[in-house]
């Protein structure tokens, strides 16, 4: 009896491997073909934009570029997952591309309509970083649509700069020498070394939000932010906390001093549409 329980628990184990393989395939096709553009007139990725507001002002100085994918199979699928699969299978680099080209489209329209004092931050995955058309892409959007590089930011992950640390640093002092800002996204969570971090060309740091969750609960969280945000500052950078959800969490990170606050406290990452009503908003209530 014992024996075949274990085989029908094998079996069972199986075709359950094999339908989540089989359904990653199919996300993968299906990946493939959004990114080719098979439906013409139709694209299943849009950008969101979660505003970033400063500290001291309440003022909102920057928009992160989020991506997001419809499929008409899937439906809404997380950008945890599909670009997950969009950097194992190398489509991240054409992905990445529409994002840069997107977002500075979009950057212009909102300078078209009076609401261009705000940086738009693309986040830039290490396959992309590593690519060597990066830089002539990103001159090339900004020419395109007549911005100047202060206009955006670039976000890479603490990982993904750690990797191959005498390419990213060459990449990221070229980024850095045409006027372009860097932030390092989700830190805190990489180990990277401050030895390391003071050699790059970076701007700012994003606290990773896993950090911010039980900032005040947790001493030992509430002791990183401290750490990090003096240690950002001691070496010139802006501070900029990820997940901020509560007025608690806001005045914590306030107290500490942390320059900017993003989360949905303020907004969840908006559609373009959305985002041009939000800024105008703004406008009105802080003239
Ligand atoms: P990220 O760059 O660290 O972006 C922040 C994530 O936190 C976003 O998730 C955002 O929606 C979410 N978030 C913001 N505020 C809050 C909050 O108060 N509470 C909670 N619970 N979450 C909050 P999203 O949009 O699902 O994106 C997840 C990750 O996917 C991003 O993390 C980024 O690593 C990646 N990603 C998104 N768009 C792109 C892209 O265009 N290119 C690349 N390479 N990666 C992207
Ligand atoms: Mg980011
Ligand atoms: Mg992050
Ligand atoms: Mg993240």
């Amino acid at each position: 009896h014992a024996k075949n329980a274990g085989r029908n628990n094998h079996q069972f184990y199986t075709a359950r491997m094999n339908e989540a393989a089989g359904e990653r395939l199919q996300m993968e096709n299906e990946l493939r073909q959004a990114v080719s553009g098979i439906t013409p007139g139709h694209c299943e990725f849009s950008l969101h934009f979660q505003p970033q507001i400063q500290t001291a002002t309440g003022k909102v100085i920057g928009l992160e570029a989020l991506l997001r994918w419809d499929n008409p199979t899937f439906g809404r699928v997380s950008p945890m997952r599909f670009i997950a699969i969009a950097e194992e299978t190398g489509l991240i680099l054409p992905l990445g591309d529409w994002v840069i080209w997107e977002t500075c489209r979009l950057t212009r329209s909102l300078k078209d309509q009076g609401l261009g004092d705000v940086r738009v931050a693309i986040n830039i995955s290490a396959q992309q970083l590593r690519h060597d058309n990066l830089l002539l892409l990103i001159r090339g959007a900004l020419a395109c649509y007549d911005l100047s590089p202060q206009d955006i930011e670039l976000e890479v992950t603490e990982s993904t700069a750690m990797q191959n640390p005498e390419v990213t640093l060459s990449i990221l002092d070229q980024l850095a020498a045409m006027g372009i800002m860097l932030a390092i996204d989700d830190f805190g969570t990489g180990y990277s070394s401050l030895a390391y971090l003071k050699h790059l060309p970076i701007n700012r740091l994003k606290l990773d939000r896993s950090f911010v969750t039980d900032i005040e609960t947790d001493a030992n969280d509430a002791a990183i932010c401290t750490a990090t945000i003096a240690l950002g500052h001691s070496l010139g950078l802006e501070l900029v906390a990820e997940g901020v959800e509560t007025e608690e969490q806001r005045d914590f990170l306030a107290r500490l001093g942390c320059d900017v606050l993003q989360g949905y406290l303020y907004s969840k990452p908006m559609p373009f549409a959305d985002v041009v009503a939000y800024l105008q908003a703004q406008r009105i209530a802080t003239e």
